[in-house]
């Protein structure tokens, strides 16, 4: 990465010290792909399932949620063909020993980081089997992905909502993959939480985005089929030029890779850390027309955030094969019953928005002297450390009282320990946004200084506007330079 030279291990060591991912149940050695999300953590990952909800499902109309049981009828992931073929080619080096999984067209051909031959075990079904009630053999799985549950509860969804088409169904949940080898910290974990939408068509409509015109002047880095193909770099363009040059083929492609793009970059993400990337004939999956990689630039390489692909009717076609339901609606339109198309499942892991954000927001501060998490404001765990300058009595109580009334809307942290240096710091480490510190001057002009963690500029308010000031900064209806 240009700017910020931070390891995934760096992180992953960051994260630790700041108390905000452990391994999973560290005090008995931990367990390989699982992870435990500490205090801070947890506001963190809370915030972005909270702005991914908001910005997806309840500033829309056209998109509503629901919440699947991560273990469902088995039936569904025969349906889905998850049971016969969501399956990884288990390699051994010969070498090192090391594990890996590769895949089928790799056999033969791929070699271990240590450059040794692989030795091919066999193949290895990604989901975890359990069993349901007391009887052994009645084997059920722990959801593998968010999107098959969907697809079986989709035309409940569709009926009750009364949705018409074009229509998403979005949810967010934990899904579990058997990965043989989990790496690179929280971007390939066995337990997981997903944020996803499958987002249905008219089948005469594929190609036809009533949000178009939202996303047409939306730059973004495009790396075509054609242009890996000749070895080059990605192109800047616009979504218009991509259309219109047939590069993206479909306008629903198109939005929907703008929208997830200007999602992240809502919340502070760097524009030029993402590209598109088209898959290749020989990546596309067996049911998907076109697929388009969000990917973002990891200090161990561009890899995938979210897969837009065009998966035609085919799981809700499945579905109906194999629970022989009709799970077709209604079009008032045509008064003909259609099986809608999914042109595009924005689907996002939430440990992987979670590093985008963080490797975007860390900052080392050389003059500081101490590491600047730069979250914005709504992804930030603290809104506001709240401190009394020296912990006198009187600066106590109105600092408490601030604490008190402020915490009722937000996430906040009293501390009157320290320097008032080391708690600024304590706070910028942390992406704290603001500080507030009550001084002697407050006992006579009922007034606070606040802190931006930015710029480290102060300004002195009134207690009273105290909570309309902080609303509108972290909501940026101000900047701090305003105040
Ligand atoms: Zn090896």
């Amino acid at each position: 990465m240009a700017d910020n030279k931070l390891s995934i291990e760096e992180m992953a060591i960051f994260c630790k010290k700041k108390g905000l991912v452990y391994p999973s149940g560290e005090i008995y050695g931990g367990l390989s792909g699982f992870f435990d999300f500490g205090p801070n953590c947890v506001e963190i990952r809370n915030n972005i399932k909270k702005e991914w909800w908001r910005f997806h499902v309840q500033e829309r109309e056209d998109i509503v949620g629901i919440d699947g049981s991560i273990i469902t009828n088995p039936k569904i992931w025969q349906a889905s063909g998850h049971v016969a073929s969501f399956t990884d080619v288990y390699v051994k080096c010969r070498k090192c020993k090391k594990p890996n999984k590769i895949d089928k067209s790799e056999i033969g051909k791929a070699r271990c980081e240590c450059s040794g031959e692989y030795e091919v075990i066999g193949d290895l079904n990604l989901m975890f089997k359990t069993n349901v009630g007391p009887v052994e053999g009645s084997t059920a799985y722990l959801r593998p992905e968010t999107a098959q549950l969907i697809f079986a509860d989709f035309k409940l969804v569709a009926e009750n909502s009364r949705l018409k088409l074009p229509f998403g169904i979005a949810q967010i949940g934990k899904a579990f993959r058997n990965e043989i080898s989990p790496r690179d910290f929280l971007f390939r974990t066995r337990e997981f939480e997903m944020m996803e939408i499958e987002y249905f068509v008219h089948p005469k409509n594929i190609n036809k985005c009533p949000f178009l015109k939202q996303v047409l002047n939306h730059k973004m880095n495009i790396l075509s089929a054609e242009l890996q193909k000749k070895h080059k770099k990605p192109v800047k363009m616009t979504m218009k030029q991509a259309l219109d040059k047939k590069i993206i083929k479909t306008e629903w492609h198109a939005y929907w890779l703008a929208t997830e793009h200007k999602w992240f970059v809502n919340l502070g993400a760097k524009p030029d850390n993402f590209r598109i990337r088209q898959h290749t004939k020989q990546e596309l999956s067996h049911y998907a027309l076109d697929t388009w990689d969000l990917e973002y630039n990891f200090p161990f390489g561009w890899k995938e955030l979210e897969g837009i692909a065009n998966r035609t009717d085919f799981d809700l076609q499945q579905h109906i094969k194999h629970s022989k339901k009709d799970l077709s609606i209604f079009d008032q339109e045509t008064n003909k019953k259609i099986v809608p198309h999914v042109v595009a499942e924005p689907s996002l892991g939430v440990g992987r928005a979670f590093l985008v954000f963080m490797f975007d927001a860390y900052n080392d501060d050389k003059k500081r002297g101490n590491i600047v998490l730069k979250l914005d404001p709504k992804l930030a765990p603290v809104k506001a450390g709240i401190f009394p300058l020296i912990s006198k009595p009187e600066l106590i109580k109105i600092a408490r009282g601030i604490y008190n009334e402020l915490k009722k809307t937000y996430n906040l942290n009293y501390d009157k320990s320290g320097s008032i240096g080391r708690r600024y710091a304590r706070s910028d480490e942390i992406g704290t946004p603001f500080c507030i510190t009550v001084d002697f001057d407050s006992l006579k002009d009922k007034s606070v200084t606040i802190r931006d963690r930015d710029t480290t500029k102060q300004a002195r308010i009134k207690i009273a506007d105290l909570k309309d000031i902080l609303r509108k900064l972290i909501d940026k209806e101000i900047r701090f330079s305003d105040i």
